[in-house]
């Protein structure tokens, strides 16, 4: 508990374990440009860093600060990271873990060459229409082309359903990137699992029903509904496999589809604390926030620490039409019983963006689902 961790990035994920990490007492340091993210605005500390999470000598001056470098997002630059620990920091979770899933093709070549079911995927050779025809020729239509770098929320996704959006999938997701087509999952619903890797223990939190909506995560389920026992403990036990095939320690979050035939296949996974995962402060003995800085510390950690306390249910406040939208959102949940709010301080919405979360938690799913409910008629209103 002694020890300084110093992170990359500083959004929500990051004020969320400055948040934890206050209750502990473990110093957190955050690089993240300005003095005001949504991390540093609950870390009252000197020396965190100003600067890009991309710029080397930003990252340099971190390590040089902290006992172990850890992540909030995963579209870092590696070779610093790559640097720093060669010198003699400790990264966590390990440097080249990080590289090969912030390339969403490697991370899924990685997992397959480990056995791991994941979705088909192809490369482009070149982001053109002769090289998608190909891709399509092999996986059949509708297919995702996805970005391989830099995607969140969605941003780098683009559904195929036709020839005739070939062009208008690579000119969306830009003609000089590299992309990789994926097969379509024709899933019955979606799962993640949260794992936490410690020095010598591969443990998980129970499994979560993910409900996206236009590519972004809107609602979470824990327990999941619909999902018997077996499978609750196949996504978990899947889960397991894939993170035990990266190096180093932390939470990840593992993106699953349950196919209609009751086949798991992993979507994606992020190396490091997770949407899908933010139930856990409300729902769970330790949280997942707490739960990274155990594993990435050394500091005991045990099964038990993840087990599920009572149903939660988590929707998230995505930024709408005025600036304050979040804000007006909050102030009906504040009317909700059994409900907790969580916004970000992240200003002035914009159209889209994670502004904030609730989590309703109640003794049976149903009781949580009649409580929440008035919520998501509330951000339903206005769709079209
Ligand atoms: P995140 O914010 O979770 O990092 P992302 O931008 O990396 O998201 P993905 O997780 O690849 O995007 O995809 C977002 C959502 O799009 C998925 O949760 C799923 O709903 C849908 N999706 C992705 N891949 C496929 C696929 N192969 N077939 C069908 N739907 C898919
Ligand atoms: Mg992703
Ligand atoms: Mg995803």
């Amino acid at each position: 508990m002694d020890k300084t961790v110093g992170v990359l990035g500083g959004g929500q994920l990051g004020r969320m374990l400055a948040e934890a990490a206050n209750l502990l007492e473990i110093k957190v340091i955050f690089l993240e440009s300005g003095n005001l993210s949504p991390a540093k605005q609950v870390s009252n500390q000197y020396d965190h860093i100003d600067g890009s999470f991309k710029d080397p000598e930003a990252v340099k001056s971190l390590a040089a600060k902290s006992d172990v470098v850890t992540i909030e997002i995963e579209h870092v630059n590696t070779d610093i990271l790559e640097e720093i620990s060669k010198t003699g920091t400790d990264v966590q979770p390990h440097w080249r873990t990080i590289r090969t899933i912030q390339d969403k093709y490697a991370q899924k070549e990685l997992l397959q060459n480990h056995g791991v079911a994941t979705a088909q995927s192809l490369p482009l050779a070149t982001a053109s229409v002769q090289d998608l025809e190909k891709a399509s020729a092999a996986l059949g239509l509708p297919l995702m082309l996805k970005s391989r770098k830099e995607a969140y929320d969605g941003r780098g996704n683009f559904p195929v359903k036709t020839k005739d959006d070939f062009k208008a999938a690579l000119d969306a997701l830009g003609s000089n990137k590299e992309v990789y087509a994926e097969k379509w999952a024709n899933f019955r619903i979606e799962l993640a699992v949260m794992v936490v890797k410690t020095k010598d223990q591969v443990l998980s939190f129970p499994t979560v029903e993910t409900i996206h909506e236009n590519s972004i995560c809107k609602l979470t389920y824990t327990p999941a509904r619909g999902v018997s026992k077996t499978i609750d403990k196949q996504a978990q036990d899947l889960a397991k496999k894939a993170v035990a095939c990266f190096e180093g320690k932390g939470v990840f979050g593992v993106e699953m589809f349950l196919l209609e035939d009751d086949t798991l296949l992993i979507n994606e996974i992020a190396p490091r604390p997770h949407n899908s995962g933010h139930y856990t402060i409300e729902a769970c003995p330790v949280s997942q926030y707490e739960a990274h800085l155990r594993a990435i510390l050394d500091l005991p950690l045990l099964a038990k620490d993840l087990e599920l306390r009572e149903p939660a249910i988590m929707l998230n406040i995505l930024g709408g039409d005025s600036e304050d939208s979040h804000k007006n959102f909050a102030r009906q949940a504040l009317k909700q019983r059994r409900t907790k709010v969580h916004l970000y301080g992240k200003g002035k919405a914009r159209k889209g963006r994670k502004m904030g979360h609730i989590t309703v938690t109640a003794p049976t799913m149903s009781e949580a689902e009649e409580i929440i409910q008035p919520m998501i008629d509330y951000v339903d209103k206005d769709k079209p």
